[in-house]
């Protein structure tokens, strides 16, 4: 079974109107309100591609009723700490021919009790967990190092930990001794993490920042380059993932499906090459559906089949 971690789920609501007006009233009919978050994401295309899949994270509140009823309803398997404090609304209005305005609670703060508590919880799931991902920012409340305790928790217990995310978090668990299995920086995570402009058109330089010492003890860097596919490195070896030309509906999520794509493909010790083409068709078929962190599984081998994998 493949762990996901979402630490601060959100439920996600989108507006659409024709034309977003301020200081005044903006009545909406469709309104669409989905589990979200970007590991809720990750959750979904892992299970919609049929493997097992168990979500945890902490959930609060009625809004947190609502959130785990709907991963119910979606089939989705689930086991969250419950807190006290309310799961928190994203909001995005899509507007005016392609606009998208969003407006981001920042969700509820984790005291240090809880905190622990959830540790406590993500060891009890640990030894039914093949693998574990864990995606996108922290909640409030908790230290900067949380990831980095969860990974050490996870590599004691022998499971790998595939890692999306960036900032501080991401700076501090490359640090520490027991490292990330997996991690997924787009170009400008990698700048950010770098301290360096990457030019991600560029792909030998790309070669050379993947050597820097701070990636050292990480057995893959797969950074996503959107249309043009990925490159990646796994120990010593270099690919380029070229992906054929698709028609964008929304791309929102796709880095996120392709999250579920490695996982996937480490949890069934494919290949690097399968590996690599399993991750880029999930996050093309996202990018295929309007809905963020859904894929069309009928598809995947007519896109897996497309996908070429260049040593580097
Ligand atoms: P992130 O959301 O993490 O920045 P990317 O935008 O690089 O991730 O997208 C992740 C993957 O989704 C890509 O490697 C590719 O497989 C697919 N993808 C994203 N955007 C496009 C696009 N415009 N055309 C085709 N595939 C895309």
């Amino acid at each position: 079974m493949i762990l996901t971690v979402t630490l601060n789920p959100s439920i996600d609501v989108s507006y659409p109107l024709e034309h977003l007006a301020t200081n005044t009233v903006n009545r909406v009919k469709n309104v669409r309100k989905t589990a979200g978050g970007k590991g809720l994401n990750v959750s979904r295309v892992i299970h919609q591609m049929d493997h097992d899949i168990l979500a945890t994270g902490f959930i609060g509140g009625y809004f947190g009723q609502w959130l785990q009823h709907q991963l119910d309803n979606e089939g989705i398997p689930h086991q969250f700490l419950s807190i006290q404090a309310e799961t928190r609304s994203s909001i995005a209005i899509l507007h005016d021919n392609g606009n998208q305005t969003e407006i981001l609670e920042a969700g509820p703060t984790i005291d240090r009790k809880d905190a622990n508590k959830f540790l406590d919880h993500f060891d009890h799931l640990l030894p039914e967990a093949d693998l574990v991902t864990i995606s996108g920012s922290m909640p409030q409340g908790l230290p900067e190092t949380y990831y980095t305790l969860m990974i050490a928790h996870a590599e004691k217990q022998g499971v790998k930990v595939l890692l999306d995310t960036s900032g501080a978090t991401l700076t501090h668990a490359l640090d520490a001794p027991l490292k990330p299995f997996l991690i997924k920086p787009n170009d400008e995570e990698l700048s950010d993490l770098l301290k360096h402009h990457v030019d991600k058109n560029d792909l030998s330089t790309l070669k050379q920042d993947l050597q820097a010492p701070v990636f050292a003890g990480v057995d893959w860097v797969v950074v996503s380059l959107g249309a043009a596919g990925a490159f990646a490195k796994h120990g010593q070896n270099f690919y380029h993932a070229v992906i054929p030309k698709i028609k964008v509906v929304n791309a929102v999520g796709s880095g996120d499906a392709t999250l579920a794509g490695l996982a996937m493909g480490i949890h069934d010790k494919q290949s690097d090459q399968t590996i690599l083409k399993t991750a880029m068709t999930t996050g093309m078929l996202n990018t295929m559906q309007a809905t963020t962190g859904f894929v069309d599984p009928a598809q995947f081998q007519i896109y897996f089949n497309q996908v070429t994998i260049q040593p580097s």
